[in-house]
C-alpha cells in the first residue's frame, strides 16, 4: 500500500501536475486579491482593507466582499449625481416663481395663472413676452 502511494508521488508526471496545481492556486489567489482590491477601490470601499482580507482568507474573504460590497460603482454614483444636478439646474432655468404668490410660472407667461399678477408685457412689435422693466425688445430691437 505504502509502496504504491510512494510510487505515485514520486512519479515525475504526478509531481509536475501537483506543482502546476499549486502554481495555479497561487495565481488564482493573487488575482482574487487583485480583483477584490480593484473592485473595492472602484466602488469607493476600503480597497486596502479588502485586499488584505482576500489575501489572508482567500475565497472566503472574497465571498464576504461580494456580499457586503457597495452595489454601485463610485463612478456611476458620481455620474448620476451630476446628471441630477444638471437636471435641477435646467428646471431652475426654465421655471421662475411668481413674485406675487411664489407659485412656479414659466418664462413666457404674461400673467400668473394662480394670482393673475402681470408678469410680462407682450412686445408691441413681435408680441414676445418681455420683462416689465425692459425698455426695448431684445428680439426685434423695438423700443417699448
Ligand atoms: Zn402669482
Ligand atoms: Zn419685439
Amino acid at each position: 500500500m505504502g509502496d504504491i502511494f510512494g510510487e505515485i508521488f514520486n512519479n515525475p508526471t504526478v509531481e509536475l501536475v501537483r506543482n502546476l496545481l499549486i502554481l495555479f492556486g497561487v495565481v488564482l489567489h493573487f488575482s482574487l486579491v487583485f480583483w477584490t482590491a480593484r473592485d473595492a477601490s472602484r466602488r469607493g470601499a476600503m480597497s486596502l482593507f479588502w485586499g488584505v482580507v482576500a489575501l489572508t482568507t482567500g475565497v472566503a474573504g472574497w465571498l464576504i466582499y461580494l456580499v457586503v460590497r457597495p452595489p454601485e460603482l463610485a463612478a456611476d454614483v458620481r455620474e448620476r449625481d451630476l446628471e441630477i444636478r444638471s437636471k435641477e439646474l435646467e428646471l431652475q432655468k426654465e421655471l421662475e416663481s411668481c413674485p406675487g404668490c411664489l407659485q412656479p410660472v414659466e418664462k413666457d407667461f404674461l400673467i400668473c395663472p394662480y394670482c393673475m399678477k402681470k408678469l410680462r408685457n407682450p412686445c408691441i412689435e413681435c408680441s414676445k413676452p418681455l420683462k416689465l422693466n425692459w425698455n426695448v425688445c431684445p428680439y426685434c430691437k423695438v423700443k417699448q
